[in-house]
């Protein structure tokens, strides 16, 4: 590897840094630094970040890799649109878009895939060519050492994508909580968080864990399928197979199947006059309503599906100790009642040592930039790991 590209992958990887560290780390002698950094700064690829006075009053730059030498595309399918972004390579976004796409059509699925890298590249011009990875999140099997989409939500006939083939393209496979996880623990920084569990509370439920500051991925990627967690054996059957997955009490269709179920059976209820007799207009939005007015029927849903997720949060809490759990995902929308059950199961199902400094809450994060600063943080933290850095691109050519 050429000194150049040697230190610019020490700064890149350990920075932002003085010149004595950058000394220190490359054992490369201060005059020959000196000059490699004026050429680095020279060529656009690194810049300074700050400076800090010293002892004897002089003032010591910090230098670190122009966040602009490379970008990251984030591309996400949650099962009915993709969310696609692009970010530097501090995870900031510079550009973004979403777009519905609702068949279950696999080659669809592909050339849909296609048009929107082409749009990227076509929207980004000159820039087109500073992308070095694509990172693509969505909530099926996948295999992350293959680079391979095993299955997707719940469609059916489905054959194993491989993306890097397909699209000859450095393509890195994420779960959609993992990068959620990622991106909280970065929002979370200044709290001195180590260890977080993420938990994400939609249509589907699924887990995100951080540990140590790193993000936990599994053998293959498809860790933390809390959502079929058998909960109550009496439960319904969900699609697993299983009877009584947490899915089936918290899973966001089955609370609004629940509350319908309700009403259909004649309980009275508040948000009846709401959905003015069409029990199709519910939905969380009216169910929070229906919190909010004191309805006997949402509040009961609502707390069966808190109590089992803090159950199973708190067998989460005594297997990883964390410092924090945060719940995110449209159903954390009802609000603090929800959040109170699940406060009060962990608390009484988990050790209380490991309760004792434990936070539990809401995610304020918005979603969708979520995921994409998810997606390209996890990358960039693989990137800091690699021995061939700056040098990824050949290994698709
Ligand atoms: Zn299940």
């Amino acid at each position: 590897m050429k000194k150049n590209d040697m230190i610019l992958e020490v700064i890149f990887k350990e920075g932002p840094l003085f010149r004595e560290k950058i000394i220190d780390k490359s054992g490369i002698g201060s005059i020959t630094i000196g000059k490699i950094i004026k050429n680095l700064i020279e060529e656009g690829k690194i810049v300074k970040d700050g400076k800090i006075i010293s002892g004897r009053g002089r003032s010591k730059s910090l230098y670190k890799v122009n966040p602009d030498l490379y970008y990251i595309e984030g591309i996400s399918f949650d099962g009915s649109k993709f969310i696609v972004g692009v970010t530097d390579l501090e995870g900031k976004i510079i550009y973004k878009f979403e777009r519905k796409f609702e068949t279950e059509n696999q080659e669809n699925f592909i050339s849909e895939i296609n048009s929107i890298i082409e749009k990227v590249e076509k929207d980004l011009k000159t820039k087109r060519e500073k992308i070095i990875n694509i990172g693509f999140s969505f909530p099926g099997t996948i295999d992350i050492k293959k680079g391979e989409i095993l299955g997707l939500c719940n469609w059916e006939n489905w054959d194993a994508i491989n993306l890097k083939k397909i699209f000859k393209k450095n393509f890195y496979l994420f779960d959609i909580p993992d990068v959620l996880a990622r991106a909280e623990y970065e929002i979370r920084k200044g709290e001195r968080i180590k260890n977080l569990i993420y938990i994400y509370l939609g249509e589907g439920i699924g887990l995100g864990v951080v540990l140590n500051g790193k993000l936990y991925y599994g053998s293959t990627g498809n860790f933390g399928e809390i959502g079929h967690i058998i909960v109550n054996e009496n439960g319904e059957r969900c699609y697993c197979g299983n009877y009584g997955c947490l899915e089936k009490f918290a899973g966001m269709n089955s609370i609004i199947e629940n509350v319908k179920e309700g009403i259909k059976e004649g309980v009275h209820s508040e948000i009846g006059k709401i959905i003015e007799g069409d029990i199709n207009k519910i939905d969380i939005e009216k169910i929070k309503i229906g919190i909010e007015k004191g309805d006997k029927l949402c509040f009961e849903v609502i707390e069966k599906a808190g109590k089992y997720v803090g159950k199973v949060s708190a067998l989460l809490v005594n297997i990883f100790n964390p410092e924090i759990i945060v719940f995110g995902g449209l159903l954390t929308q009802v609000g603090d009642t929800f959040l109170s059950t699940i406060k009060y199961y962990v608390k009484k199902e988990a050790l209380p040592i490991l309760c004792k400094d434990l936070k539990i809450e809401f995610s304020n994060m918005d979603e969708k930039e979520g995921i994409i600063k998810g997606t390209s943080l996890t990358i960039i933290d693989i990137m800091k790991e690699d021995k061939n850095l700056f040098n990824l691109k050949k290994d698709i050519k």
